[in-house]
């Protein structure tokens, strides 16, 4: 059906032990595409009704619970793990692995190792199921390989808002298989080792200092033009996985411990659209996905920190300790620091 495994029979197989009367449907981006097909499969053979949530689905941290709860009496959500988070109604949760071939670009990335015996090696969910075949690889080419879990990631995975897995590894260098720059980017600032990327889609290896130091001469652009702003916006997320009001309120008595103001601004999806009527606000704290602020952060007219960042521009932590932004899920907390 696709580039990914959809594990269709096994779905269909859980909806008839569970004699689901209505399943739901979750897709991200990337994979709505087999939607319709999907439901057609599961409606001819279960003979349940399918409902598709058709709103956008940006990660583990957006799931359709809430949404479905008492619309479905299943909801099936594809392409990422489950965090850990209490669900509304019971979730199948499906990978989506992809089938792609991950070995040419890792083959690339030998020379960028070269000189690096102890590896750690991480990839996102997609590829997570040959990361034995990637690790093996590296062995055999004399590497050794540190693979490890973290706290709501399981075995070698990292998220976008989760680096725990990669944290106090005993390793010289960092594999990442997977695309785009940005999980790279934040295992190189959590550990200060050489990351490289084996990135399948491009069929290339690289290596990740370049971009880092230009994130980072934009952070702290930005930072340094929130340092005189009065006034902030702090962004929460109704997103379950993405919620930390609790982190909200601490930076929201930061700031007025500071002499400054903090307003609490509650959204779904975060645009820079949205929030166009709080213009007169001098700047914005992103407490939803860590991502929104360093990827989009060209979109955004005023400058749209992370907590840490905000602890920059007011004095409250030093530029020497700048972090990533990360979710702390597994139970720890919402609290961020
Ligand atoms: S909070 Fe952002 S990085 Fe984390 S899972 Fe959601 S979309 Fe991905």
């Amino acid at each position: 059906m696709s580039g990914h495994e959809l594990e269709i029979d096994e779905i269909i197989k859980r909806v008839k032990e569970l004699k689901a009367g209505t399943v739901g449907l979750q897709f991200p981006e990337g994979l709505k595409l087999h939607a319709v097909e999907v439901a057609r499969r599961i409606e001819v053979e279960t003979g349940a009704t399918v409902i598709i949530s058709a709103d956008p689905c940006f990660g583990a941290c957006d799931v359709a619970d809430v949404d479905m709860n008492g619309v479905a009496d299943v909801l099936v959500h594809f392409g990422h793990k489950p965090l850990p988070l209490n669900y509304d109604m019971p979730v199948i949760f499906v990978d989506a692995s992809s089938k792609m071939e991950l070995l040419g670009s890792v083959g690339n990335a030998m020379s960028l190792l070269e000189g690096y015996k102890k590896i750690g090696l991480v990839t996102t969910v997609q590829h997570l199921k040959q990361l034995e075949e990637v690790a093996e690889f590296l062995e055999q080419n004399g590497k050794e390989v540190v693979i490890n879990e973290g706290a709501g990631t399981t075995w070698g995975q990292v998220l976008g808002c989760n680096f725990s897995s990669i944290k106090n590894l005993d390793v010289e260098a960092f594999l990442y298989v997977g695309s785009g720059n940005f999980h790279a980017l934040g295992i190189t600032l959590f550990t200060d080792k050489p990351v490289i990327i084996a990135d399948p889609y491009l069929d290339e290896a690289r290596l990740i200092t370049d971009f880092s130091d230009r994130i980072l001469r934009i952070r702290f652009a930005r930072i340094a033009k929130a340092m005189d702003a009065k006034t902030f916006g702090i962004i929460v997320s109704t997103k379950k996985g993405q919620n930390r009001l609790d982190t909200a309120k601490e930076l929201k008595n930061l700031l007025n411990a500071e002499g400054r103001e903090g307003f609490i601004l509650l959204l779904d999806d975060v645009s820079p659209e949205k929030l166009l009527p709080y213009m007169d606000l001098d700047a914005f704290v992103m407490t939803a996905c860590p991502r929104i602020a360093i990827d989009d952060s060209s979109r955004y007219k005023k400058p749209l920190l992370t907590p840490q960042e905000l602890e920059i521009a007011i004095g409250k932590r030093e530029w020497e300790n700048y972090e990533i932004d990360e979710i702390k899920y597994g139970g720890l907390n919402n609290k961020n620091k």
